[in-house]
C-alpha cells in the first residue's frame, strides 16, 4: 500500500522537525494532497493512524487539504481547474496540448507541535 509509506515518511519528517525545534510532541500535521497525486484520502488517513502509533505524533491529527487538478492550455492559454483526477482536453477549447500546473502535489504544509 503506497499510502502507508507516504504516511510513514510524513511522520518521520514531522518527528525530526519536532525534535530539531526542541519540541516533544506533534499535535497536528497539515498536508496538501493533489487529486492527481494518486493518493486515496481515506487510505492515507488510515495509514497515518497506523503509522503514528508509538511515535512523537501518536496523538497527532491529520489535516488534509484537497487540491484540484489545474492546468494551462498551450493553445488558447486558458488556465483551468477540473473536478476529475485526470484532464484529457482543455475545458475551454478542447485542445490536447496543455500543462498540468497543480493537483500532483503531496507535501506537508504545516506542523503543530507542543513541548
Ligand atoms: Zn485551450
Amino acid at each position: 500500500m503506497h499510502e502507508l509509506s507516504v504516511a510513514m515518511n510524513m511522520i518521520e519528517m514531522a518527528e525530526s522537525a519536532c525534535v530539531e525545534q526542541g519540541y516533544s510532541r506533534v499535535e497536528a500535521v497539515s498536508i496538501r494532497v493533489g487529486r492527481a497525486s494518486g493518493i486515496m484520502r481515506d487510505a492515507l488517513v488510515f495509514a497515518f493512524d497506523c503509522a503514528k502509533a508509538g511515535t512523537l505524533a501518536a496523538d497527532a491529527r491529520l489535516d488534509i487539504e484537497d487540491v484540484p487538478v489545474g492546468g494551462a492550455c498551450n493553445d488558447c492559454h486558458a488556465e483551468f481547474s477540473v473536478e476529475e483526477a485526470f484532464v484529457f482536453n482543455c475545458p475551454a477549447c478542447g485542445g490536447k496540448s496543455f500543462q498540468i500546473t497543480s493537483g500532483q502535489e503531496l507535501h506537508i504544509v504545516e506542523l503543530e507541535v507542543d513541548s
